[in-house]
């Protein structure tokens, strides 16, 4: 019995889940066939190790347990808000670190994956950005974060993913958009519960518009006038507000789905009255959903999130310019695994204290 090694994805590590129908059945290539729906089912419906699919003969088990590892290794895992919220440390096969968050809500779960070991599009608020671009991950390595999370999750259904991790998922297309078809045809979950989130890239955004599957389109916004944009997402110095607009509006034309903006309310910098309209004026013709979510604090940013209070006037301030707001509750902030704090950074690790907010000066 013998098990052809798979090739290397373009020089990256090979993850089990990159395999896809075909390179797997060249593996089995010396099995009868119905091996080939043993492993997939195996792989995908039970999200077993190799060594557990028990459908199998042993030897043959331990000769795909050899060529077929596991790609993410656990180094560190943290739990908070009571439970509900898992982070993972994981160790890729070249040593590369990564993180993805689980969290649990009353009657859904959703994983929140990496697509790129670190980030190249520096916002300065940003944590992921802050450590710089290490590599891309391959479309294995994005799928195994959801099988491992539903590994966790046990009896509880992960059935939304959403691409807010670390790195940015348009700048690594090819293997995030193969990650998405097998999360959909191998894992079974639904488009509509599939999130990309993107600082706007504009031929990213246009390329996703024309595909099949009519996932949902999340854009960090932060700023609805390109002086500020500038400073806080600079990739807006490449595709400012107004393209950036119309490539949205294809998305939403094409799709038929609802587009949403991420805001984070950093304290006096984009929380002000007027910030509020511009970006109504924004949103509304777009029809997108807008999420509201206070800076969360990172090491190398001194600006704090906007306080309650001020949040919640900001969210009216929207709504009374007609546009649909909803203030997004923190996860994660006390083991750092809130939007923007992932950094994938064994120096940091430390017990889980609750972090207060810093006065405003
Ligand atoms: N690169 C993609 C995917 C990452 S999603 C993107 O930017 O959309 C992570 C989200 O958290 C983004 O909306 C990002 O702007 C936001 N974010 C980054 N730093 C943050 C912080 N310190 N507090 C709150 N949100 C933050």
């Amino acid at each position: 019995m013998t098990v052809n090694a798979p090739p290397p994805a373009g020089g990256l590590p090979t993850s089990r889940y990159d395999l896809d129908r075909d390179a797997l059945a060249d593996l089995l290539a010396d099995q009868p066939a119905y091996r080939l729906d043993q492993l997939w089912q195996g792989l995908y419906r039970d999200l077993a190790e190799p060594e557990e699919m028990t459908t199998l003969p042993a030897s043959l088990r331990r000769d795909l347990a050899e060529h077929l590892p596991a790609a993410l290794v656990e180094d560190t895992r943290s739990v908070g808000d009571r439970g509900r919220t898992v982070k993972w440390l994981w160790r890729l096969a070249d040593g590369t670190l990564i993180e993805t968050v689980l969290m649990h809500y009353r009657n859904r779960s959703t994983v929140c994956v990496s697509t790129q070991a670190g980030c190249a599009m520096a916002c300065g608020f940003c944590a992921t950005g802050q450590m710089g671009f290490d590599r891309h991950l391959t479309a294995g390595e994005i799928v195994e974060q959801v099988v491992r999370a539903q590994v966790e999750a046990g009896d509880r259904r992960v059935s939304n993913v959403v691409f807010m991790g670390m790195g940015e998922p348009l700048a690594n297309y090819d293997r995030t958009w193969a990650a998405v078809e097998r999360i959909h045809d191998g894992l079974g979950l639904s488009a509509r519960h599939l999130t990309i989130s993107t600082v706007g890239l504009v031929p990213g955004i246009r390329r996703l518009a024309t595909e099949s599957l009519p996932v949902n389109l999340a854009v960090s916004l932060h700023a609805a006038d390109d002086d500020l944009r500038d400073e806080l997402v600079p990739v807006n110095r490449r595709w400012p507000l107004a393209e950036l607009a119309e490539a949205c509006r294809e998305h939403v034309t094409a799709t038929g789905r609802r587009l949403s903006f991420e805001w984070a309310l950093i304290d006096g910098t984009n929380d002000r009255p007027e910030d509020a309209r511009r970006l109504a004026a924004y949103a509304r013709p777009l029809g997108a959903h807008v999420n509201l979510i206070p800076l969360n604090p990172t090491p190398g940013w001194p600006t704090v999130g906007t306080p309650p209070d001020r949040v919640r006037a900001f969210a009216d301030e929207l709504r009374s310019h007609g546009s649909n707001a909803t203030i997004r509750r923190t996860r994660g902030t006390e083991i750092d695994a809130a939007c923007g704090q992932l950094r994938a950074d064994r120096t940091d690790i430390r017990v889980a204290v609750p972090i207060r907010r810093q006065p405003a000066n």
